[in-house]
């Protein structure tokens, strides 16, 4: 029997995020950089909900209701955007979270501020842990899974980014939004851009730019890495296209060549900006009033800019540049900034 394979699979989801998100022009940076540069206004997708982790959430929240949890665990950086967007969407659904946060000095935690501020809010119960803890997370994510059970709790443990089989269904919805977003544009080489820090935004990407047809419109997806490096993710974003299509049969095989990583602009490293990455920072928001953030788009965009100064046609002759949020992480960068301004 013939069935629509390419939709069979598609999870429950829950409806949290502000879609579809606008694709919006950007005028002067355009004339600026000389191309036709367009964004995907996933920073959009809602308020405090803002940013790319939404989209995944609809999916991996629906998951953890359906195996009847009452709590859900996950992990990231000190300013992670994904365990903000994780403890407002829990608490939105009456569940209960935990945040395993990554800082230098675990007994002198942050101060309450950005997405910190946000989460506590949120009545999140934050776990501060060393860097080193962080790269044994599995063991940790054990022991309080472990401890919420004696507790009486039902804990769901979300991976890091919510970058897994699941939480990808996010940005193949995406891909299939953008694909209807540009049949309204005329047909130009094209390439989607976006930055990559945990993987599952690009290969949801990847694989719904397969499903909905843009790939055969020779449309290209290509990431900015803001850590590790491009085998890192060549490797990270196939996994999770195999782990994808392991659970859901789409029919949509990712090999390594298809996995376009630009690599070169993590600059001082993760969360750590210098003068020039903020300096354009400034300057988009300037041009076109758009407000990038630190650690992630800001720091991507960087490298767009700078691959096209080498090379116009780079990335053919229009580019969309997804915004995946994270204006929370400005805050915390607010003196380095302010010298710029
Ligand atoms: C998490 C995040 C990303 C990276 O997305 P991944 O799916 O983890 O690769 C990009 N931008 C912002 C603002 C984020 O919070």
């Amino acid at each position: 029997m013939l069935t629509n394979t390419k939709q069979a699979g598609r999870p429950p989801r829950v409806r949290l995020a502000r879609l579809p998100t606008p694709l919006q022009r950007l005028d002067r940076t355009s004339d600026a950089l000389d191309v036709d540069l367009w964004v995907k206004r996933d920073d959009l997708t809602g308020t405090e909900l803002s940013g790319n982790k939404v989209r995944k959430l609809e999916f991996l929240l629906a998951d953890a209701t359906a195996q009847g949890a009452d709590t859900v665990i996950t992990c990231g950086g000190e300013q992670s955007n994904h365990c903000r967007a994780t403890a407002l969407a829990a608490t939105s659904i009456g569940l209960r979270s935990v945040l395993l946060l990554r800082t230098d000095d675990p007994a002198n935690p942050p101060a309450t501020s950005g997405n910190i501020l946000l989460d506590r809010l949120a009545g999140a119960e934050i776990v501060w842990i060393s860097a080193s803890e962080y790269a044994r997370r599995t063991e940790i994510f054990e022991r309080e899974t472990t401890r919420l059970i004696e507790r009486g709790q039902r804990p769901y443990v979300i991976s890091e980014g919510g970058s897994d089989a699941v939480g990808t269904w996010g940005y193949v919805e995406c891909a299939r939004e953008l694909s209807s977003d540009l049949s309204t544009l005329s047909e130009a080489p094209t390439s989607i851009l976006y930055a990559c820090g945990s993987g599952g935004t690009g290969a949801g990407l990847i694989l719904g730019a397969r499903m909905s047809g843009l790939t055969d419109n020779g449309v290209r997806v290509v990431g900015v890495n803001v850590c590790n490096d491009r085998s890192y993710f060549v490797s990270a974003i196939g996994g999770i296209c195999t782990a994808f299509e392991a659970r859901y049969h789409v029919g949509v095989k990712v090999s390594p060549s298809d996995i376009d990583i630009v690599d070169g602009y993590v600059g001082r490293g993760y969360a750590k900006s210098s003068p020039e990455e903020l300096a354009l920072l400034r300057d988009v928001a300037r041009r076109d009033a758009l407000i990038l953030d630190p650690v992630y788009t800001g720091k991507a965009f960087f490298g767009v800019v700078r691959e096209l100064a080498a090379d116009p046609r780079r990335f053919g002759d229009r580019i969309v540049f997804v915004h995946t949020g994270g204006i929370f992480g400005l805050f915390p960068a607010a003196d380095q900034l302010s010298r710029l301004l």
